[in-house]
C-alpha cells in the first residue's frame, strides 16, 4: 500500500446521518482517540450540530486526545430533497406516507459527498477510513489514494451471518407462504424464521440494487468493524470470519466507551427529561422492579398500538419508564393514552415524550427489564447493562437480533411479533402484559436475570485492558499502521 505512515494513526469516521448510526460511530471515534489515534468525524452541517456538543465535552475531559469534525456540504434542495433533509431524524418526522421513498432518495443522494470525501482523503492521507455500510462508494474513494476502507454495519455478527445465509441459500423462496417457518440453512443454532420477518432486499428494486453494491463494497474493503464482543456470539463471529468477510474486528460494546455521566447522558438528542429527576424517580424504586420501554430513534407506532401498550403496562402491574417518540406521526395529540392513565399510574410509571437518556436509565439498579425493538445499539446496550429483555422487533434486521436474544443467548422473552410493524398488525395489550410480567416476575425471570447479569459482566470485561474487544482494537490499529 503506497501510503505515508504518519506517527499517529489518523482515522476518518463517516457515519450515515441517522442517530442509530451516528451514536455508535461517535463512540467508536472516542474509543480510538482514547487509544492514541487521531479521530476525525465526517458529516453534514445539521448532523455536525448534533455531534459537536458531545465532542466538546469529550475534549474538555481529555485535553490530550485528538478528535474533530470535518463538515461536508449537502445541498438538499439541489439534490431534490426537502430543505433540512440531511438527517434520518428529519425523514422520521416527515409525513409517514412519504417517508419510505424519501428515505431511499436520501440514501441515494449521499453519493453527492463522494467528491468532497476524495479531496479530503487526498489532502489528509489518513491511516484508514471507517465508512458506514450505506456508503458503498467510499471503498473506491479510499482505494484511489491507497487508504484502507473499513465498513461499519452497526449490527451483530449473528444478524450479518443470517443475512449472508439468506442471500446465498434463499430459503424464503422455497416455502409455501410468507408466514411459513423455515430454518436458516448452514447457520449454527437451528434458527427458525419466516419470510415476513427476514430482511432480504429484492434485487430487482433500486434499494435491492443498492444493497448489492453494499455487499460488493464489503468484499472489496479492508475489513469490517463490529459493535460486539467475542464471548457474546463466538460461533457467529467465527462463521462470519470464515465465510463472509476477509477481516473483522470486534470492538464493542461501544456504549461502554462512555465512562462519565455527561457522556452517557449526552448521546444523541437532548433528553426530554432532566436526567437528575429521572434518576431520582428510579432511586425511589426497588432493585430490578422497573421495566424500560423504548423502540429506538425511528419507529412510528400508531395511536392504536400505543393504546395497547398503555393498557398492557397498566395490566402488568409493574413499574415502568415508557419512551414515546413525539413527532408528526404519533404521540402529539395524546389520543394514545387511555383516559386518566397517568393519574392512575402516577406512582408506578413515567412517560418520557421524545428522547430519553437511555444508557443512563439502563445502568440504574432499579431497571429489571428492557422492552426493545431489537435495534442492535439498544440490544447491545441492554446486554452491557446486564438486562433481560422483552423483544419486539419492528423491521430491518431486528427479527434476527430477536432470535439471538431469545434462542441463542436466552435472555429475551418475545412479545410475539410475527411481521414488520409497517404491515399494521397490532400486538395486543394481553401480549404486552404477559411479556412484561414474564421478564420481571417468577423463577424463570430470576434465572434469566442472573444469566443476563453474567453477560453484562462479560461485556465489561471485554472492553477492559486485556479483554477480547480491547485486544482487537489494538490488533486493528497495528494492522492499519502497518506494524503488524
Ligand atoms: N436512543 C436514546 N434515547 C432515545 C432513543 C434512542 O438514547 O430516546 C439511542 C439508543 O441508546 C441507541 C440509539 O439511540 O444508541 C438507537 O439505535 P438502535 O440501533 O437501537 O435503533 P434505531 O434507532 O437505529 O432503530
Amino acid at each position: 500500500m503506497n501510503r505515508e505512515v504518519s506517527e499517529r494513526v489518523h482515522i476518518l469516521f463517516f457515519p450515515f446521518m441517522a442517530h442509530g448510526h451516528m451514536i455508535p460511530i461517535l463512540d467508536m471515534a472516542k474509543l480510538f482517540a482514547s487509544r492514541g489515534a487521531k479521530s476525525t468525524l465526517l458529516t453534514t452541517p445539521i448532523s455536525a450540530k448534533i455531534l459537536e456538543k458531545p465532542i466538546e465535552a469529550f475534549k474538555a475531559q481529555n485535553p490530550d486526545l485528538e478528535i474533530g469534525i470535518k463538515i461536508f456540504e449537502f445541498p438538499c434542495v439541489e439534490l431534490g430533497l426537502p430543505e433540512g433533509c440531511e438527517n434520518g431524524d428529519f425523514i422520521n418526522s416527515y409525513q409517514k406516507s412519504d417517508s419510505g421513498d424519501l428515505f431511499f432518495k436520501f440514501i441515494f443522494s449521499t453519493k453527492y459527498m463522494k467528491h468532497q470525501l476524495e479531496s479530503f482523503v487526498e489532502t489528509t492521507k489518513p491511516s484508514a477510513l471507517v465508512a458506514d455500510m450505506f456508503f458503498p462508494w467510499a471503498t473506491e474513494s479510499a482505494e484511489k489514494f491507497g487508504v484502507p476502507r473499513l465498513v461499519f454495519h452497526g449490527t451483530s455478527f449473528f444478524a450479518l451471518c443470517c443475512s449472508y445465509n439468506m442471500r446465498i441459500h434463499k430459503p424464503h423462496k422455497k416455502v409455501a407462504t410468507r408466514s411459513t417457518p423455515f430454518e436458516i440453512p448452514c447457520l449454527p443454532g437451528n434458527i427458525v424464521i419466516t419470510a415476513d420477518q427476514a430482511n432480504v432486499a429484492d434485487e430487482a428494486t433500486p434499494m435491492g440494487k443498492y444493497m448489492k453494491e453494499v455487499r460488493e463494497s464489503e468484499t472489496n474493503s479492508f475489513g469490517v468493524l463490529v459493535n460486539s464482543f467475542y464471548e457474546l456470539e463466538p460461533a457467529y463471529a467465527d462463521f462470519y470470519r470464515s465465510f463472509v468477510a476477509k477481516r473483522a474486528w470486534h470492538i464493542g460494546p461501544l456504549s461502554l466507551s462512555n465512562r462519565e455521566f455527561v457522556e452517557k447522558a449526552g448521546r444523541g438528542k437532548k433528553a426530554n427529561i432532566d436526567e437528575q429527576d429521572c434518576l431520582k424517580w428510579l432511586d425511589s424504586k426497588t432493585l430490578g422492579s422497573v421495566v424500560y420501554l423504548s423502540f429506538g430513534s425511528g419507529t412510528n407506532l400508531t395511536n392504536e398500538q400505543l393504546l395497547e401498550i398503555a393498557y398492557g403496562l397498566e395490566g402488568s402491574g409493574q413499574n415502568f419508564i415508557w419512551v414515546v417518540r413525539t413527532n408528526g406521526n404519533q404521540g402529539e395529540d395524546e389520543e394514545w393514552l387511555p383516559e386518566r392513565f397517568e393519574e392512575r399510574t402516577t406512582k408506578k410509571g413515567l412517560i418520557i415524550r421524545g428522547w430519553a437518556p437511555q444508557v443512563v436509565i439502563l445502568d440504574h439498579k432499579a431497571i429489571g427489564g428492557f422492552v426493545t425493538h431489537c435495534g442492535w445499539n439498544s440490544a447491545v446496550e441492554g446486554i452491557a447493562a446486564g438486562l433481560p429483555m422483552v423483544t419486539w422487533p419492528m423491521g430491518a434486521e431486528q427479527f434476527y437480533n430477536e432470535k439471538l436474544l431469545t434462542k441463542v443467548l436466552k435472555i429475551g422473552v418475545s412479545v410475539g411479533a410475527t411481521e414488520k410493524v409497517k404491515k399494521g398488525k397490532l400486538i395486543s395489550r394481553e401480549q404486552v402484559e404477559k411479556a412484561v410480567r414474564e421478564v420481571i416476575v417468577g423463577e424463570e425471570a430470576e434465572e434469566r436475570r442472573l444469566w443476563a447479569k453474567k453477560l453484562g459482566e462479560m461485556a465489561k470485561a471485554a472492553v477492559e485492558e486485556g479483554g477480547s474487544s480491547y485486544n482487537d482494537v489494538k490488533k486493528f490499529m497495528d494492522e492499519i499502521n502497518g506494524s503488524k
